[in-house]
């Protein structure tokens, strides 16, 4: 657990970046080995891609670094609960552990709207740890929000 803790705030770190550069504050990390492998940010405006989640680049990434598609003793670490599309790379890249920190009751596919990451008609499940670091990643999100509803209001006067 303290483990997680300590891959989440680097998860956070990434979150940060995305705030930095006006994306929605979500960052994810996979781990192998004690090591970080890949780390990335949410970059779906400055891409303009809807795949370009955090999680989604840190699959591709990792599976660069180590030259495979599969990502076998590997964990991912994210700031928020995984989509569709991410919990569907999750499976497709065998990853084993998930580990995330904000639900999303909205989106979420990893326990709040269903769970494809532990479901059993898939060849592939992972192990899934949620609310590491839960308050943070959450306030991140809900920060940047509030800041966005501010800015909005102001230039609708
Ligand atoms: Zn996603």
């Amino acid at each position: 657990m303290a483990n997680d803790e300590y891959y989440m705030k680097l998860a956070i770190e990434e979150a940060k970046k995305a705030q930095n550069i006006g994306e929605v504050p979500i960052g994810a990390i996979i781990v192998k080995d004690d090591e970080v492998i890949a780390r990335s940010h949410n970059l779906r405006e400055t891409a303009q891609l809807p795949t370009a989640h955090a999680e989604h680049i840190a699959i591709e990434r990792a599976s660069n670094t180590i030259g495979s598609w599969r990502l076998e003793g590997c964990t991912l670490y994210v700031t928020l609960e995984p989509c569709v599309m991410c919990a569907g790379a999750i499976v497709m890249s065998r990853i084993p552990k998930v580990v995330y920190g904000a639900s999303d009751p909205k989106g979420g596919c990893g326990g709040s709207l269903m769970n494809l990451l532990v479901e059993s008609r898939f060849n592939h499940r992972a192990e899934v740890v949620s609310g590491v670091c839960e308050q943070e990643c959450g306030d991140l999100l809900r920060n940047f929000f509030r800041e966005l509803r501010l800015k909005k209001s102001k230039t609708n006067k």
